[in-house]
């Protein structure tokens, strides 16, 4: 790993190439072994150049945006991790704008308010990147990124550039094509917006960043939701009603605020917060005969 270290530095700026960084740094539940390499990437040249290297020596590639869903696991991840910092912002139109992957949701839903756009006010409070969103078809107050999406750029494992649509994103809840292709790296997102009263924007932004501090752990380090909602039924309220809230392992809590949410109190291990959600998963199922399902994602190894 030191060579290709080496390799990096002479294209890429030192201060952004990491030997062995812990991904607790990177990620909002503060949990995570080392990465062998850590890498934030600028631009599209730097993003080429790295992927180049690491086929040429067989090396894994991770990317990540603002480490907001994820949770990893406390042996690190092998190879390469990728943080896409790529945060150019450029209105093609007035109401359409073409966002880099690496530009978070709350700076563009600032952004949007501030030019008195609306159609990001539901993003405004979600921690992640534009390349996470898409990915994960974020979504918050009953809307989601697909709803104001018309395409998205990424580059797929032979380094070649595509564009498809809003249909051809196949978004689903909290899903889109690129939860299955997982080679691919979304670089951009077009959004279309609409003119708005930047009073009115204001409001509804307020609003949501206001219920969201009164239901959402936010004082504690988490991954959001922890696990996805049901088709016809709310995950929280089943975890509450087996009397879970405030049930911990070490430091992974599943929060007293939201049952939904499991906080990492302290110094939560990778290996806590699993057995914790394993455990949540085996009581909901005997008293509900439900499956419930993660909506963050694992990475790394034990
Ligand atoms: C306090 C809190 C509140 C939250 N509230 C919400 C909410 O209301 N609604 C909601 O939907 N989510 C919520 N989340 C979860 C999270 O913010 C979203 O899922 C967000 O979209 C993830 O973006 P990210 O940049 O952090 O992605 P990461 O966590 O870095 O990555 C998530 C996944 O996307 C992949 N990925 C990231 N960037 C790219 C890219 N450019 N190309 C390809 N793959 C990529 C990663 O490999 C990983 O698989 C919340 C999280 C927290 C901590």
């Amino acid at each position: 790993m030191e060579n290709l270290y080496n390799e990096f530095i002479k294209k890429i700026d030192k201060t952004k190439v990491y030997l062995n960084e812990p991904m607790c740094k990177h990620t909002t539940l503060k949990i995570g072994g080392v990465a062998d390499i850590f890498i934030k990437v600028e631009n599209i040249e730097e993003l080429i150049f790295v992927i180049n290297k690491c086929i040429e020596r067989n090396v894994p590639i991770t990317v990540i945006g603002n480490g907001s869903n994820i949770l990893v696991k406390d042996g690190g991840i092998r190879g390469v991790v990728i943080k896409l910092q790529l945060n150019n912002i450029d209105f093609i139109e007035d109401n359409l704008v073409n966002v880099q992957a690496g530009v978070l949701l709350s700076k563009m839903s600032n952004i949007a308010y501030e030019k008195g756009l609306s159609g990001l006010e539901f993003a405004c409070g979600i921690p992640g990147s534009i390349g996470g969103a898409v990915k994960m078809n974020a979504g918050a107050h009953g809307k989601e990124i697909k709803d104001i999406l018309i395409c998205t750029t990424y580059l797929d494992k032979n380094l070649e550039l595509h564009t498809i649509n809003n249909k051809e994103n196949e978004f689903d809840y909290r899903c889109s094509r690129f939860s299955y292709n997982k080679e691919d790296i979304i670089i951009s997102a077009t959004l279309k917006l609409k003119s708005d009263v930047k009073e009115k924007i204001k409001l509804e932004m307020d609003s949501n960043m206001k219920s969201r501090k009164e239901k959402q752990p936010i004082n504690f380090p988490s991954a959001g939701s922890t696990f996805k909602r049901g088709k016809n039924y709310i995950t929280a309220q089943l975890i509450d009603q087996c009397g879970l809230k405030g049930y911990n392992i070490g430091d992974a809590y599943v929060s007293e605020k939201h049952a939904g949410f499991i906080v990492n109190k302290g110094n939560a291990t990778a290996k806590d917060l699993l057995e914790l959600v394993e455990y949540v998963k085996k009581k909901v199922y005997e008293k509900f005969n439900i499956q419930i399902q993660l909506e963050i994602e694992v990475m790394g190894e034990d």
